[in-house]
């Protein structure tokens, strides 16, 4: 497979978007604070940025609403340097449903393989749709920043959605790369945010209890 380099595109995008001197709209899929820090950083200097939390993946309840309190910190402690205040959109937490529906047919596979392609298309896709509802010009995901999660693959989804949703284009991105990863690293530190050791769902956080397992016994 042709590699395409999307953080490319999305600078090439935002020239663009600075040459026509209006700020469109963008709504942001996020999945926790550590992820939204440089690409936020990077899209509200272009953009009238509006996010979506929508993420019903994670497991248990407490995690999800501790990642989403810490977005929320994080949003309201960082306003002088994004430039304004940031409004977050958020979809009620269903679990049990989610899993159900999207994952549990998947239990066995690795990160990285089919559960997580149903689960980035899930999430991608009730946003995307909310994004199109709402008119915004543009709706992109920010989980492109992760080292765990193909870039290629979110964008593929991205760009098959964007024909679903034609009043709504989709930006390509690939916020880890041009420095965007050390960014992130950087104000992870600088706001002290919690950074979670496992990707959502609960056979992510079994697969971190086994390895922590592991660790141990050899220790
Ligand atoms: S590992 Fe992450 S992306 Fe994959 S299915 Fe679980 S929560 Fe979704």
């Amino acid at each position: 497979m042709i590699k395409i380099d999307y953080q490319t595109l999305a600078e090439e995008s935002v020239k663009n978007i600075a040459l026509s001197g209006h700020k469109p709209t963008i709504l942001m899929h996020v999945c926790c604070g550590p992820c939204t820090t440089s690409p936020i950083l990077f899209l509200s200097k272009y953009f009238k940025v509006t996010l979506i939390f929508n993420n019903s993946n994670i497991y248990p309840k407490a995690e999800h609403d501790r990642r989403l309190l810490e977005l929320e910190r994080f949003l309201n402690q960082a306003e002088s340097l994004i430039g304004e205040k940031i409004d977050v959109l958020k979809v009620p937490y269903d679990n049990e449903e989610y899993t159900k529906k999207y994952l549990s047919s998947y239990k066995n596979e690795p990160e990285g393989g089919a559960r997580c392609r149903q689960c980035f298309r899930a999430r991608m896709d009730q946003a995307y749709a909310l994004a199109s509802a709402q008119n915004f010009d543009y709706f992109v995901t920010v989980m492109t920043i992760s080292r765990q999660k193909n870039s290629q693959i979110l964008n593929k989804i991205g760009e098959e959605l964007s024909k679903k949703y034609p009043n709504t284009k989709y930006f390509f991105s690939d916020f880890k790369k041009h420095g965007g990863q050390e960014k992130r690293n950087e104000m992870v530190k600088e706001f002290n945010l919690y950074a979670q050791d496992y990707c959502g769902c609960i056979y992510s956080l079994t697969a971190r209890d086994e390895r922590q397992k592991k660790q141990k016994a050899s220790n």
